[in-house]
């Protein structure tokens, strides 16, 4: 068994480190405020080479795994910028067109993913389906060699920022009748797409969208893969990564608060010469999360660590226990270093309180703990599922 790094891990690790810290959590927040986005950081990242960590070097990318996708996520979040749109851009798409898009879509679409170029985000959620994506009613059905898509999807990140948003839609099977998933890469400019931007209780520089697509007319190679048989395993493959590198966020958001409000409680002097760390009251607080986001971090690089290894099943189950447990985590570090801080926790100043919408998210999406635990409960104990 062996806990660290390899050292190209650890050196992309500090270079991460280095570049979050140059932007840092008021860039961020200063970003969202002003209702733009984090260009200029996502720019650096992606001429670094840390957007396309995991995309193999034949597109441009840097050939690791999602170990070190992992690795960008958390030490950007622990910088105080926690960039969601890694989750749905290199970890999600990258991985689809990666795994099951044709020759053809790999080389049109990854070289710009691994230098930054361009986003691809991703639209699974519909209002009716909700957590329940066998009710997806986002519709694909041939006309000629094209496919007309129509639905709706609801709170999908980054429309405003990306290119293209692969869309998860259902067609007909013609051997048995039943609806089998589809993805479509779509332009997010095609006739008949239109978006409208939530209004969401979260400070941050990505924005959520209503997409409504009426008969947007795509051309066959809009598809993933060669055939509609790839539409279940593109659709799989993507969850894997997706769960490893939020929950990866999810843990440098704790860091960052904890490291923010421990700062604060071993200055901060109210009784005499003593800080205010030196109560317990105040001190077990946050080494208590210290410990969730720790024990967090660990399953996250053992999911990782067996993804790369290509152990899909036991990377799904640790991959949701890590996002779980990273989720929880993250919400109470935050929580606890606002505490810690007082009415400095709340100031956009001491920025701690500036991420609360964030981490309360991240116990939602992009799958909600109860939906966690549905899964750890009919996998792990074995019992039966109850909807
Ligand atoms: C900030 C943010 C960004 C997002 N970005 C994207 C994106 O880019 N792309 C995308 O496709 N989606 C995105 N989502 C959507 C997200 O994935 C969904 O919100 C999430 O999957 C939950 O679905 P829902 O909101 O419809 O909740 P619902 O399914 O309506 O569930 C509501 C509540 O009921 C619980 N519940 C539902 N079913 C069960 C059950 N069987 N057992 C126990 N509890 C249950 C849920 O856990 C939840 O607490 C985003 C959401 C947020 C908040």
């Amino acid at each position: 068994m062996n806990f660290d790094l390899t050292p190209e891990q650890d050196q992309l690790r500090d270079a991460v480190r280095a570049l979050g810290r140059k932007y840092g959590h008021g860039y961020f927040v200063e970003k969202a405020k002003a209702g733009t986005h984090t260009t200029e950081l996502w720019q650096e990242a992606g001429r670094l080479g840390y957007l396309g960590v995991n995309i193999p070097t034949e597109y441009g990318g840097g050939g690791g795994g999602i170990t070190e996708l992992a690795i960008v996520c958390e030490e950007l979040a622990a910088a105080g910028c926690p960039l969601l749109l890694l989750v749905v851009s290199p970890a999600i798409a990258a991985t689809v067109i990666n795994k099951h898009g044709t020759d053809e879509q790999r080389k049109r679409h990854l070289p710009g993913l691994a230098d930054g170029s361009q986003k691809i985000v991703f639209a699974i959620t519909e209002p009716e389906a909700g957590s329940n994506f066998h009710r997806l009613g986002m519709v694909a059905r041939r006309d000629g060699d094209d496919w007309l898509l129509t639905g709706r999807k609801c709170y999908i990140s980054g429309v405003d920022e990306a290119g293209h948003v692969l869309v998860v839609a259902r067609t007909e099977d013609s051997a048995t009748g039943k609806l089998k998933p589809a993805l479509f890469i779509v332009p997010t400019d095609a006739p008949g797409l239109e978006k409208s931007k939530l209004d969401m209780e979260i400070l941050s520089p990505e924005n959520q969208f209503l997409l409504y697509l009426d008969d947007v007319r795509l051309p066959a190679d809009a598809l993933v893969g060669e055939s509609l048989d790839a539409g279940l395993p593109a659709l799989f493959a993507g969850l894997n990564p997706e769960r490893i590198t939020v929950a990866a966020m999810g843990a440098g958001t704790g860091r960052y608060a904890i490291e923010r409000a421990s700062e604060y409680t071993a200055t901060r002097k109210v009784w005499g010469g003593r800080s205010i760390g030196t109560h317990q009251g105040v001190a077990h607080p946050l080494a208590h999360a210290a410990v969730q986001v720790e024990l967090a971090r660990l399953m996250i690089y053992k999911a990782a660590t067996l993804y790369d290894a290509g152990r899909d099943l036991e990377a799904g189950v640790a991959g949701n226990m890590a996002k779980y447990a990273a989720g929880e985590a993250a919400a109470l570090a935050v929580d606890t270093a606002v505490q810690a801080l007082g009415g400095a926790g709340m100031t956009t100043e001491y920025g701690v309180a500036t991420l609360l919408g964030a981490v309360r998210a991240g116990r939602i999406a992009p799958v909600s703990r109860e939906m966690i635990l549905n899964f750890v409960a009919q996998h792990v104990l074995g019992q039966d599922k109850s909807y």
